[in-house]
């Protein structure tokens, strides 16, 4: 579900004109929907009511202070894999405690802060790093909560570069060796194994491959309960979202027919139904650690159409956002709908262009070869499903201010995060000999 619908002719988010957010604040701009990501996170926590679970947010999908502030409110604990991640979820007011600590190159200075604060577990993902922890907590005089990592070995199914759950991606450890390394972790005396963790990817459209890798884990995860009484079994995150959908009419109806699981998706219900009835008989805290599925249709990125460039070749829309402010495009190919503020009127003339930001790279664009209704210079375009992996992964490159976020909730709003200046681009910077 989601929160964005024209009214009026004007593109909406909850009770608030994206047009008129757009003209104060100008572009390029993120907006979020406080009630969409509520909404998404009470959805998930009631398909999950038969299981003793936790959902912690994958906040490297959307770190915003504003979006970790909701979230903790709703009763979130949340996924970091970093000891940046970590000190924002204080500032949120979130709970250490209520955190799981993930990623593979975890180091000295990050693992004494996630100790030192009271992490719930390390979610740990080779030998050399549990034997790093272990030095790191004994050193501190403390023991530290650990949970591995395992792999395993399924096909996600999902773009390579977001496919974690193969053996020769670099995440976890192969679940044929998983019960040594445990043996092993056994016997390091700063350590206290507290659970098991996996992920297999991201924007995963179908039940299989949770269902595959859960299969394949059960038994692993029954076997740690007898030997060293684990307490939890995180089981990741990477349900997927509808970023793709016709445009008839100019209204980006699909998003009301995702809930109808009308095209490829998977609902929380369905992941629900699919999962818990391997997971219920282990009669273990669940953890989860979704991240796209709960903020990434919450979020819009507003460009404003800079120029169009007709070419004999092609015609250009150039937009004031380019790929430092939202790069799945390039990265993964990602696709993201896109929307003019106003609603097209049926009969606006369309035609394929490729709308590209002002970036000097040939990988900035948003879209190629899309069918859109006819846009001019100083036209507003939102650019939908854009509230993971969007502002996150925002550079500074080409010298490009990052762009402002703002969170809408009912009729109100405000700035979650202010616009760069050109002090702050050259913040820390001098000439240095
Ligand atoms: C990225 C990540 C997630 C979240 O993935 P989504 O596809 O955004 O739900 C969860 N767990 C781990 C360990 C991750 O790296």
């Amino acid at each position: 579900m989601h929160e964005f619908s024209y009214c009026d002719g004007e593109l909406y988010c909850e009770g608030v004109s994206l047009a008129r957010l757009a003209s104060e604040q100008g572009t390029p701009l993120y907006v979020y929907s406080a009630r969409t990501i509520r909404e998404h996170y009470r959805r998930l926590d009631k398909a999950l009511a038969g299981l003793d679970h936790r959902v912690c947010f994958a906040m490297k999908a959307n770190s915003n202070l504003a979006v970790l502030d909701l979230l903790a409110r709703e009763g979130a604990g949340f996924d970091i894999v970093s000891g940046g991640e970590l000190f924002r979820v204080l500032k949120a007011g979130g709970r250490a405690h209520d955190c799981t600590f993930a990623g593979v190159g975890k180091t000295r200075e990050e693992i004494e802060y996630a100790l030192e604060q009271g992490v719930y577990s390390f979610n740990v993902e080779s030998e050399p790093e549990l034997e790093f922890i272990n030095e790191v907590a004994g050193a501190a005089g403390k023991k530290a909560p650990v949970a591995l990592r395992v792999n395993p070995d399924v096909d996600a199914q999902t773009h390579k570069y977001i496919s974690t759950g193969k053996s020769h991606n670099k995440f976890g450890i192969g679940i044929d060796r998983i019960l040594g390394v445990y043996a092993e972790a056994a016997k390091l005396p700063h350590l206290q194994i507290r659970g098991i963790q996996t992920h297999i990817g991201s924007q995963i459209l179908e039940t299989k491959p949770f269902v595959e890798a859960l299969a394949k884990l059960v038994p692993i995860v029954q076997e740690l309960q007898s030997l060293y009484g684990i307490e939890f079994f995180s089981i990741g995150g990477g349900v997927g979202i509808i970023y793709r959908g016709t445009l008839e009419s100019g209204a980006p109806d699909w998003w009301e027919r995702a809930d109808e699981d009308g095209g490829k998706r998977i609902g929380f219900d369905d992941y629900a139904q699919a999962v818990v009835p391997l997971l219920k008989p282990l009669g273990l805290k669940i953890l989860l650690e979704p991240g796209r599925s709960l903020v990434g249709n919450a979020g819009v990125l507003l460009a404003t159409v800079q120029y169009v460039k007709r070419t004999p070749a092609k015609t250009f829309v150039i937009t004031d956002a380019g790929m430092n402010d939202l790069i799945r495009p390039a990265l993964y190919e990602g696709h993201h709908e896109i929307v003019p503020l106003k609603e097209p009127s049926a009969g606006v003339p369309r035609g394929p262009v490729d709308v590209v930001g002002p970036v000097c790279e040939s990988g900035d664009f948003f879209a190629q070869d899309r069918e859109l209704p006819e846009v001019a210079a100083g036209d507003r375009l939102a650019l939908l499903s854009a509230g993971a992996y969007g502002f996150v992964m925002a550079s500074n490159y080409n010298s490009r201010r990052l762009p402002a976020e703002i969170l809408v909730d009912g009729d109100k709003w405000g700035v979650a995060r202010a616009r760069q200046s050109w002090d702050d681009l050259i913040a820390g910077e001098k000439v240095a000999v």
